[in-house]
């Protein structure tokens, strides 16, 4: 049975599709099978791994919104075992959509069970919000891992997520787990990034993995190309720390 990894912050740009994606192309790296799954209507993780949204005739919103079987959804990307699950604009409706529809926070969860057992881990980027689409992440996950971006006031925000899995926890999914805090986008040349270290540190203590994802203009790039950082530049800081931070994923079971 494959984990279940949602990557959530309300925030936006934070860094949750980069890892996401990096994350996902990383665990393929090392021989796991991986599904992504897209649950932002922006479709960034699906460009991102080289799928043209122009291309794609079923995403998420037909899993979710109109009950379409799962591995009908699932696309082959370019990389050795990593599908996706691709999310397209039509997304975007779907938040106000599910509102009237009978086990509107579950879809999700009903949807992944039934191929979850094809893959090692499921990696699903969430949108910047804590709406229904982030909810049914949620509740389809065991874990949830928080990118959180190394500035001033990083961790304001924070609370209202940690809220929300609380309520997810306490309601739909009482099994749900925090994976993993991820610090993201550290600028070395100052302090601020290494108190803003500090501060998360004390805060969630353990759960702060080890590797910290510098600022790396070769991962602000790959995108454009379609690519994650490991095929787009494999001797990359961006690519090394994306691996660190695979192999920290794979310690943790
Ligand atoms: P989110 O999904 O949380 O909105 P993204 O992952 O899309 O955030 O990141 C926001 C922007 O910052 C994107 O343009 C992305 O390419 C860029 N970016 C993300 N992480 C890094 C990094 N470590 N170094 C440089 N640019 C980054
Ligand atoms: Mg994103």
């Amino acid at each position: 049975m494959g984990k279940v990894i949602a990557v959530a912050n309300q925030k936006g740009g934070v860094g949750k599709t980069t890892s996401s994606v990096n994350l996902s192309a990383g665990l393929a790296h090392f021989n796991k099978k991986i599904l992504l799954v897209d649950i932002d209507p922006q479709g960034n993780a699906t460009s991102g791994v080289g799928v043209n949204k122009a291309d794609v005739s079923h995403c998420i919103y037909d899993v979710l919104v109109d009950d379409i079987e799962t591995s009908k959804v699932c696309v082959h990307t370019e990389i050795p075992n990593l599908d996706i699950i691709p999310a397209t604009i039509q997304l975007a409706g779907a938040e106000i959509e599910l509102v009237s529809t009978i086990s509107r926070e579950v879809r999700l969860k009903k949807a992944i069970d039934n191929i979850r057992d094809q893959y090692d881990f499921i990696i699903i980027d969430c949108p910047p919000s804590l709406g229904l689409l982030t909810i049914n992440a949620l509740t389809a996950s065991d874990t949830v891992l928080i990118p959180v971006q190394c500035e001033y006031y990083a961790l304001e925000g924070l609370s209202q997520l940690l809220n929300t899995i609380r309520l997810v926890q306490k309601h739909l999914n009482k099994e749900l787990m925090i994976e993993g805090v991820l610090l993201t986008m550290l600028d070395a040349r100052t302090n601020l990034g290494l108190q803003v270290i500090d501060e998360v540190k004390k805060y969630f203590q353990d759960k702060v993995y080890q590797t910290v994802i510098p600022r790396n203009v070769r991962l602000g790039e790959a995108p454009s190309h379609g690519q994650p950082i490991i095929t787009y530049d494999s001797k990359s800081r961006g690519a090394e720390v994306y691996l660190d931070l695979a192999k920290e994923v794979i310690a943790d079971g």
